[in-house]
């Protein structure tokens, strides 16, 4: 178990059950950080006393440093805050639940300091996996990963990353709201309808990404970089009910999968117990009431979101992170009704045809395409 943990990206959905995972299992919280929700912040930082709280935003940082003036906890503030609150010395783990590739500095920052990264920020990884996972290997920090089905892999895995046994990676996917649905009944489907999952609580980027499967290709990409898997090593296999949360074939035919009520609070804080277990907070799995369980072939016709993602995973370069990054942009501009949910796929498309494409991209290449990606998209569709 850690002792001690910085939280990136507090207020969201992961970052909230984190906290609560970190409560549950008396873990102290050294840092926190957050992009500008300073409300939850201030109640945050009273309940966990950390010494340090980064908000991303200027000004709201120093809102914040005012609400907090009469107790110890130093308020910083823009990226250099992030990566302070990444590095802090106090804590031996980080849980990286920002959303989105400004993930990829602060985790390279814990990275170096060799703590744990409790991994939550797949961009992370689709945007920079080689680097990250080379730099990673040679800082000796572990990575443990929190998202869901990749904690699966690595639960069925052994506790491990990498296993020569290993054949392949099962995958699986609910399908989202709107699975089964042809790609002209999804075009004109609204935010509020993208954002009804059927069996998952989520932040409202990582769900509208669920609804176009754009989601499963990122976590197709994270997988090979994690696990260390070509891909064609990877099955993607639509499995609605949720219970089995990925799996993985060995060489002798073997599958070992893991399941479990749909709860992030128990890959959050497996993460943090890893390689012990503790009682949790979820409920516990209830086979007879799943009664059956389901898999189906993804439908690639009909979402061209994880096309596009497993044509960009073969193509590798700097194409997962142009994917990825227009694919942001296009989902804020579909949160805020810009375009339609069915130009978000039309938006990533147009990107990965116009960035120039790199093979072995540096850090800075990867910034400068993911920059490139986000204004290509809210150039010409916003
Ligand atoms: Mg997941």
């Amino acid at each position: 178990m850690v002792h001690s943990l910085s939280v990136l990206g507090s207020t969201g959905s992961i970052g909230r059950q984190s906290l609560a995972a970190a409560a549950h299992l008396g873990i102290p919280v050294a840092a926190i950080a957050a992009q500008r929700s300073i409300a939850l912040l201030e109640q945050q930082a009273r309940q966990f006393r950390p010494r340090l709280v980064a908000v991303y935003d200027e000004a709201a940082a120093g809102a914040l440093r005012t609400a907090l003036a009469d107790t110890d906890t130093r308020v910083v503030s823009g990226p250099e805050g992030l990566a302070e609150a990444a590095a802090l010395p106090d804590a031996d783990c980080v849980v990286t639940a920002v959303s989105g590739s400004v993930g990829l500095l602060p985790t390279l920052a814990a990275i170096d300091c060799g703590k744990r990264i409790a991994l939550a920020n797949k961009e992370t990884l689709v945007c920079a996996g080689e680097l990250v996972m080379a730099r990673a290997k040679e800082k000796c920090a572990e990575i443990v990963p929190v998202d869901s089905e990749h904690s699966a892999i690595f639960q069925s895995l052994g506790g491990v990353l990498r296993s020569p046994a290993m054949h392949r990676i099962l995958l699986t996917a609910s399908g989202g709201p709107f699975r089964g649905l042809t790609k002209a009944e999804t075009y004109h489907k609204t935010p509020a309808e993208a954002l009804r999952h059927p069996n998952w609580s989520m932040g409202a980027k990582i769900t509208v990404d669920s609804a176009t499967m754009m989601n499963k290709g990122l976590e197709f990409i994270e997988a090979m970089h994690l696990f260390g898997a070509a891909p064609a090593q990877i099955t993607v296999l639509v499995h609605p009910e949720s219970v089995v949360h990925s799996a993985v074939e060995f060489i002798d035919g073997s599958v070992v999968a893991q399941m479990a009520v749909p709860d992030m609070g128990l890959p959050i804080q497996y993460a943090l117990t890893f390689p012990d277990r503790a009682p949790s907070l979820c409920a516990p799995l209830d086979l007879f009431a799943a009664g059956a369980l389901h898999f189906e072939r993804p439908d690639l016709e009909n979402t061209p979101c994880l096309a596009l993602a497993m044509d960009a995973a073969q193509r590798g370069g700097v194409a997962p992170c142009v994917l990825s990054a227009a694919n942001e942009a296009a989902v804020g501009l579909f949160l805020k009704e810009s375009i339609p949910f069915g130009k978000i796929s039309e938006c990533v498309a147009a990107a990965l045809d116009s960035i120039r494409f790199t093979g072995h991209p540096t850090l800075e290449d990867i910034l400068e395409c993911d920059e490139a990606a986000r204004t290509f998209v809210l150039k010409d569709f916003s």
